[in-house]
């Protein structure tokens, strides 16, 4: 915010802040009001894993849940951010590469201050997921090896340097390696199948679920 109000024109669309729900709640709330009572232009990302995740996972008033574990209300982040005068807020499914992308584009393009909340729970947290997706798995006459899906940097995916018959694809591609998904620790996000230009990677679902049904 400080460094949008000292840069003015020339810094319109070059700001953007993250910060996680619980840290929010507990102390994004102020610097956000401040941000629209000022009239800044930042661009806020709230990742609403709908939990404390850097503590070990506890309750928040955005969760529903009291730290005893008891149902109480949710506070609502959208009515939140329209209360303290942030008119520009809008929800995504982080899952969804390019909806996210566009969402971004569009709300740093904007002149007043906006809000983006990724509605995305920690996998962690089996409550807010209706299931879980099959696995995803690599196919690996497709696969060149270009380690697009690896740097997402998720634990199920790992990279194995192949050589001799294997460093070619079917189609004659030449590789150094392939990825490889392990099936135990994918709940099938399907981020690595965007991601994908060489259809690499096959959807265990038979219409590929771009994230989750949540609660
Ligand atoms: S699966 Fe696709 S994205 Fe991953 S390394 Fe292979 S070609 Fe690249
Ligand atoms: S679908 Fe999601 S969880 Fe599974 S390997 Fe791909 S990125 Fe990882």
């Amino acid at each position: 915010h400080g460094m949008a109000k000292a840069t003015g024109e020339a810094g319109k669309g070059k700001f953007v802040g993250v910060i996680g729900d619980s840290t929010f709640l507990h102390g994004g709330v102020h610097p956000l009001m401040d941000i629209g009572y000022n009239k800044s232009y930042a661009t806020i990302i709230l990742l609403d894993n709908r939990t404390t995740g850097m503590t070990g996972s506890q309750e928040h008033p955005g969760t529903g849940y009291t730290i005893r574990g008891e149902k109480t209300h949710k506070v609502d982040l959208v009515q939140l951010a329209h209360a303290i005068g942030i008119e520009s807020v809008r929800k995504v499914n982080p899952w969804n590469v390019e909806e996210t992308e566009k969402v971004l584009r569009e709300e740093i393009e904007k002149d007043v201050p906006s809000l983006i909340i990724t509605e995305g729970p920690c996998i962690l947290r089996q409550r807010e997921f209706k299931k879980y997706n099959k696995p995803l798995e690599v196919d690996s006459s497709k696969c060149i090896g270009c380690k697009s899906c690896v740097n997402l940097g998720c634990p199920a995916i790992s990279y194995q340097p192949v050589e001799g018959d294997m460093a070619l694809t079917a189609d004659g591609k030449k590789r150094k390696g392939i990825a490889h998904i392990e099936a135990t620790l994918c709940p099938g996000c399907h981020l690595c199948y965007q991601v994908c230009k060489f259809g690499g990677i096959q959807s265990g679902e038979g219409t590929p679920m771009l994230g989750f049904e949540v609660t």
